[in-house]
């Protein structure tokens, strides 16, 4: 029996009916753009968040997670319309309001992907949930349609206007591979990022940072680029070349201006990273590593001491790209590095932030994994 197959029977009583899992990600290129229609690059990384649950018949959800001491949460199902408040239990109960669960049900929860570290643990938990939901109540729905459910849970469960990246990624994902995927329609292809055969590593730094503006930065940043499609009368930023969006500078603030500049410089990013990668030109692919981290640093100024600090020194120690990734003001940053220099490079990065005073840095390396899974009994 899988570990958390035991754990949810000495908590409820009986096995669990269906187990499942989803991967955190790590997004290799394409940052800030998902909400702008973009592509966007990222990989499913190895620690996954599995869920268990069963159905019950008396329409009481009744939850818990091992990260939060396996204390049982009871709601009632006819209760479910969003709640407030700051508890986890709303990244859980949030998939169950989408995806009309009509009768009880129980779950526990183990997550193995860092909570808050900017692998997206929210979206392992909520996928994990929906996948397990989908199986269980016969649901039928695609991938895709998973997607789009689980990021209006926590759009309009959670209350966090996150884009359709994390999601689709934790759902999609194959190993050996980073996802490709048009945020207009949800369309992917699957490119081969095989770094292991050219001795590099991925290697993730949680910088442990958590700064204030997060939540309003986001929401301000995302509103700028909202300015710029109405302001220019496009539909988005995906339908405007560099070339023609900087010829109409003068019709924006200069803000807004840069801000969308850093969206449609990072569009092309990814698709020139796209042909570094089919064309294995990994020294190209670390270049476009670093000019993305420059434009979210300078442009749409969403970095932070300790970012900057993780990325300069691992340039230092070596690596031939590396840049911030998800949401910033804090979280985690990448360096493709080779694997030789991984060691050496932690202990500079450790160093250089007790030097400066920071919080310890977390590290962590993973190859490109597989995405959602029902995990067979
Ligand atoms: P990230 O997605 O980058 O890890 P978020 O702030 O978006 O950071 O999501 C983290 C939140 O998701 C946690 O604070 C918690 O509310 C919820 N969460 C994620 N994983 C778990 C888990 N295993 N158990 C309980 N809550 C979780
Ligand atoms: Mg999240």
């Amino acid at each position: 029996m899988h570990e958390i197959a035991k754990r949810f029977n000495s908590l409820f009583g009986h096995a669990p009916e269906v187990v499942a899992a989803a991967p955190g990600r790590v997004n290799l290129i394409g940052e800030h753009i998902d909400y702008s229609d973009g592509f966007v690059l990222p990989f499913a990384i190895s620690d996954t968040t599995t869920v268990a649950m069963s159905r019950r018949k008396d329409g009481m959800i009744r939850i818990a997670s091992a990260q939060k001491s396996a204390e049982i949460f009871e709601f009632s199902l006819d209760k479910l319309a969003p709640l407030t408040g700051e508890s986890w239990a709303r990244y859980a109960l949030g998939v169950l309001w989408v995806l009309d669960v009509d009768t009880g049900v129980e779950l526990l929860i183990d997550g193995r992907v860092p909570l808050g570290a900017g692998l997206s643990s929210s979206a392992a938990l909520e996928c994990s949930i929906a996948m397990a939901v989908n199986h269980l109540f016969q649901k039928g729905m695609s991938l895709q349609e998973l997607a789009r459910a689980t990021q209006k849970a926590e759009n309009k469960y959670v209350g966090v206007p996150c884009g359709i990246m994390d999601q689709s990624v934790s759902l999609m994902a194959k190993s050996g591979s980073a996802l490709l995927l048009d945020c207009r329609d949800l369309t992917t292809e699957n490119i081969p990022f095989l770094i292991a055969p050219q001795g590099l590593e991925l290697l993730i730094i949680d910088t442990q940072a958590h700064h204030k503006l997060v939540d309003g930065g986001y929401a301000e940043r995302r509103a700028s680029c909202e300015k710029a499609v109405a302001t220019l009368g496009i539909t988005s930023l995906r339908d405007i070349s560099v070339a023609d969006y900087a010829a109409r500078q003068s019709e924006l603030d200069p803000t807004t201006y840069i801000r969308g500049f850093h969206a449609v410089t990072e569009m092309k990013r990814v698709l020139d990273a796209v042909e570094a990668l089919k064309a294995n030109n990994f020294d190209r692919l670390g270049d476009l590593l670093n000019q993305s981290h420059r434009s979210l640093r300078d442009d749409y100024t969403v970095s932070c001491p300790e970012l900057n600090l993780a990325v300069d020194t691992a340039l230092d120690q070596g690596a031939i790209g590396a840049r911030m990734v998800g949401g910033g003001f804090g979280g985690s940053a990448i360096a493709l590095i080779k694997t030789e220099y991984v060691k050496r490079c932690e202990n500079a990065i450790q160093r250089a932030f007790s030097e400066a005073g920071f919080k310890n840095p977390r590290f962590f390396t993973s190859l490109p994994s597989d995405g959602a899974r029902v995990i067979p009994s």
